[in-house]
């Protein structure tokens, strides 16, 4: 053979491994679900690949997964005859975290302090490959890349180093034998030389795998006398989202979704539907229970898959969903697209655009039937996801009243609780025209701020905003069924309306003015490095002053955002 190469993992690497090993899931049985899961992936690409280029010269006459147990060895093989791997790809995809958010998951796991946070944090990341090293002791990987002839041969022990070698003779594919762990039932390790153990977990976790996972049974002699071995095929094969909803119990939409998020929990709202006509698609879509841990980073991705006719195409298909919508999970199965369609021609796809018109009022009304029917459950989505749905009022104007009716905000009404605008404008006062709000870092610098005196005291209602986005998105919906929705920090909040007929009124204003006339040019003149104008206002009842915007004004929260990005 030819020389072994021995490699170091990569620094976070190393520390997720050094998780994984320690046990950080309860759950061991998981290991063989990404392993299959990652063979299904090999075997959807070189499916595509085969057939975007017609030259590659690759078998796919009989794609599949393949188990194998040997108990004299104490391993268990997963071979799949898919796409493969070079030694590059080795390198690069198994011996480093390509994934972007590792070094902020680290993080994050140290500061979660106890283990069931910190495994809920890593459940949502997938360690994908390297679940392995949970139940195996040493892991050998054996592949060879589609289209080339050279295989390579990977090892390691998980706990540093990762040796590599260049072999000859691999057929086209990939395996993964595990050297299994001595059994022992305190930290949850199975016998996973069982094949009912096998069978157990490939039903529970894979049975909607589009490929066969096969698996050799025992021997069986016939009359004849002629002993074969029995090959099972383990699994069901269906997708689940090409099967009729009637068909498809609770807990397979559980497992799916499961699969496909890494989600430890159950999802909050199953979307299964299908669209015939001019274009064909299945849609089977989830809004999970809580957030993961990224929604907010930088290079968070959709979880929307895109496939056609059964073959995977892509993840995280912007084209599919917004931004805004990029905690829902699921599949888009569209039946009359080219299979090498880029990117670029999905997003101007005049009937893509179409299904993503449609996907977003079904996530939206999903939204909105949680809603109507249970408030406390809506409650706990909208804590999880409304700021996320707030940034669709400024990105997706099509849905801007759908968004307006799912706001939850908190407001001087009921301290103790949110309130939605449908119901601020249904205790609206006579008169009142405006929908009144005021923005700010937390709550109680909202309901201190001297603003509020005048309208406190005149019982008018107040939302009380302290998300950053929600600076944003109240500059750009201009109102809520008719209603405008008027900051009570800016411009000339006339409280007085009803009462400016009133004489009496009058004459003390007139007298008020009078009596600073003098003061006021001055105090303007004093300040006016710091203010525009120094004015009389009604808006006080205990203040003595308070500083005001112009209606076009930035907010303080504002400034502060724009000038923490360096505006
Ligand atoms: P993920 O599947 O989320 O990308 P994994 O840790 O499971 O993460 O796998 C890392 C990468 O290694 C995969 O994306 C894939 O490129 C490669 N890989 C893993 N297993 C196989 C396999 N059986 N055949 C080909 N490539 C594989
Ligand atoms: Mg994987």
């Amino acid at each position: 053979g030819s020389t072994v190469e021995t490699l170091e993992f990569q620094a976070e690497t190393r520390q997720l491994l050094r998780l994984v090993i320690h046990s950080i899931y309860s759950n061991k049985d998981i290991f063989l679900r990404e392993l299959i899961s990652n063979a299904s992936d090999a075997l959807d690409k070189l499916r595509l690949e085969t057939l975007i280029d017609s030259g590659l010269d690759a078998d796919t006459s009989d794609l599949h997964i393949a188990l194998e147990v040997d108990p004299q060895a104490r391993t268990l093989t997963v071979r799949d005859n898919g796409v493969g791997m070079s030694r590059d790809d080795l390198v690069e995809l198994i011996g480093t975290i390509a994934k972007s958010g590792t070094a902020g998951l680290l993080e994050k796991i140290k500061e979660a302090g106890d283990a069931a946070a910190a495994q809920s944090l890593i459940g949502q990341f997938g360690v994908g490959f390297y679940s392995a090293f949970m139940v195996a002791d040493r892991v050998t990987l054996r592949t060879r890349r589609a289209g080339t002839e050279a295989g390579t041969r990977w090892e390691s022990d998980g706990e540093g180093t990762y040796e590599i070698q260049a072999v000859d003779g691999l057929p086209v594919g990939t395996s993964v034998t595990l050297h299994l762990k001595p059994v022992d039932g305190e930290d949850g390790l199975a016998d996973y030389l069982a094949e009912w153990k096998i069978r157990q977990i490939v039903k529970q976790y894979s049975d909607f795998i589009r490929w066969p996972i096969r698996m050799a049974g025992g021997e069986r002699t016939d009359a004849e006398g002629v002993t074969t071995r029995q090959v099972d095929t383990l699994n069901s094969m269906k997708a689940l989202w090409a099967r009729p909803r009637s068909e498809v119990t609770e807990a397979e939409y559980t497992e799916f979704y499961q699969q496909i998020s890494h989600d430890r929990l159950a999802p909050a709202e199953t979307i299964h539907m299908r669209a015939e006509g001019t274009f064909e698609y299945e849609a089977l879509l989830f809004i999970p229970a809580q957030a993961p841990f990224d929604l907010f980073s930088r290079d968070t991705r959709r979880g929307v898959q895109l496939y056609v006719k059964r073959v995977f195409i892509m993840d995280d298909c912007e084209a599919l969903m917004p931004d805004y919508l990029r905690f829902v999970k699921g599949v888009v199965d569209a039946h009359d697209l080219s299979l090498n369609i880029s990117r670029e021609i999905l997003q101007q796809d005049r009937q893509i655009r179409g299904v993503r018109r449609r996907l977003v009022k079904k996530v939206l009304g999903a939204l909105k039937d949680v809603q109507a029917k249970d408030a406390e459950r809506y409650a706990k989505l909208w804590e999880q996801f409304g700021r996320a749905l707030k940034e669709g009022l400024i990105e997706d104007t099509d849905s801007t009243e759908a968004l307006l009716e799912l706001v939850c905000a908190a407001s001087t009404h009921e301290p103790e609780r949110s309130t939605t605008l449908r119901e601020y404008v249904g205790r609206m006062k006579d008169g009142q025209d405006a929908v009144y709000y005021l923005t700010g870092e937390d709550r109680a610098t909202v309901e201190n701020s001297p603003h509020m005196e005048a309208f406190a005291a005149k019982g008018y209602e107040v939302l009380i905003l302290t998300d950053p986005v929600d600076e944003v998105w109240v500059e750009r919906v201009p109102a809520f069924d008719g209603h405008r929705l008027q900051s009570i920090a800016k411009g000339q909040v006339d409280l007085d309306g009803p009462a400016d007929g009133d004489e009496e009124a009058g004459a003390e204003k007139a007298r008020r003015e009078q009596e600073f006339a003098a003061l006021l040019p001055w105090l303007t003149e004093a300040l006016s490095a710091q203010v525009k104008e120094v004015r009389l206002s009604s808006r006080l009842t205990t203040s003595a002053a308070c500083v005001v915007g112009d209606a076009q004004d930035m907010t303080p929260t504002l400034e502060k955002m724009y000038r923490a990005m360096g505006q």
